[in-house]
């Protein structure tokens, strides 16, 4: 059922980094229909944060939009991304920290440039975005009127910085290490009001995981682990993320929201009591 979106975040200004594409895409959009000006950052594919950027322009009736591309595990490409953001819209506000890849393999096959690719991307480059936006924030201090904090940072995590992941140690270390990031973070910029959180997804439909859910005993496997029997959509990531950057959400900070319909339950115990 359509219900017509708030207007929660009017006159604030969000990077999501990976918003090509899937979940970055999905918190886009709906934080754009929150009233918010949205940098929309990509890696490779233009056309696709071109098309995010003018829904998100034709859907709005305050918020603004542009494109960027960056890859989020170069110091100097996301220092430029932000100095983007701030010289067009003024300032930033919200940090979706999104973008991710998995480069898969077993353990004992894993080459150091698949290990290194992963953490530089799933790992340093949430840090090197995280570190940027608190530098805006603190630099442009409180604005009362706009928000109850100084800002807001959403890591996009995963239910594997809790459930291990064989065949995608590098991945699930990555977001192993979100969580300490999340957590430190939240914990030395509490008194700054700046609030600081993850969303760990579970399986959503994205082009990530195709190999998957586009085979029917992919699927069916799928669903041994979802306790709530079907797969995420992106929408259901990003309906959480704009209220997550909302002032509704202001006592939360230094926690992961887990958006998995109950995979992280112990599935396997459903018949084994
Ligand atoms: P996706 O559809 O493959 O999208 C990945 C996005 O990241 C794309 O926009 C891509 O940009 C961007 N990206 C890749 N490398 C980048 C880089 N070096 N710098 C900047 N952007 C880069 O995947 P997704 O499923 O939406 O995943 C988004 C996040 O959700 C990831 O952090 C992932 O770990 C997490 N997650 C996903 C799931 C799931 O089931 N889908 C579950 C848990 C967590 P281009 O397309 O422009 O190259």
């Amino acid at each position: 059922m359509y219900q017509k979106p708030n207007q929660r975040l009017i006159n604030q200004t969000c990077i999501v980094t990976g918003g090509s594409s899937g979940i970055g895409l999905a918190i886009a959009k709906a934080i754009g229909q929150e009233g918010a000006n949205v940098l929309v950052n990509y890696y490779s594919d233009r056309a696709a944060a071109e098309e995010v950027a003018a829904e998100i322009e034709a859907s709005s009736d305050c918020g603004s939009s542009m494109i960027f591309k960056a890859d989020v595990s170069k110091e100097n490409q996301v220092e430029a991304m932000f100095a983007a953001a701030i010289d067009k819209f003024g300032t930033v506000d919200i940090l979706i920290n999104n973008a991710g890849i998995q480069q898969d393999a077993p353990f004992h096959e894993m080459t150091l440039d698949q290990w290194q690719r992963v953490i530089d991307v799933n790992l340093t480059g949430q840090f090197l975005c995280a570190r940027a936006a608190i530098r805006e924030f603190l630099r442009r201090g409180m604005q009362p009127n706009i928000s109850s904090a100084l800002g807001k940072i959403i890591h996009i995590s995963s239910v594997h910085e809790i459930i291990p992941w064989a065949g995608h140690v590098n991945y699930a270390t990555a977001k192993g290490g979100l969580v300490m990031l999340m957590q430190s973070l939240a914990q030395e910029y509490g008194r700054h009001k700046i609030r600081v959180n993850s969303i760990a997804p579970g399986a959503i439909q994205t082009p990530i995981n195709e190999s998957v859910w586009s085979t029917t005993k992919g699927l069916n496997d799928l669903m041994k682990l979802i306790p709530y029997n079907r797969i995420g959509q992106p929408s259901d990531i990003g309906g959480v993320a704009a209220w997550l950057a909302s002032d509704e959400s202001d006592y939360i900070t230094g926690t992961s929201i887990f958006v998995d319909g109950g995979m992280t339950c112990y599935p396997g115990f459903t018949e084994n009591g």
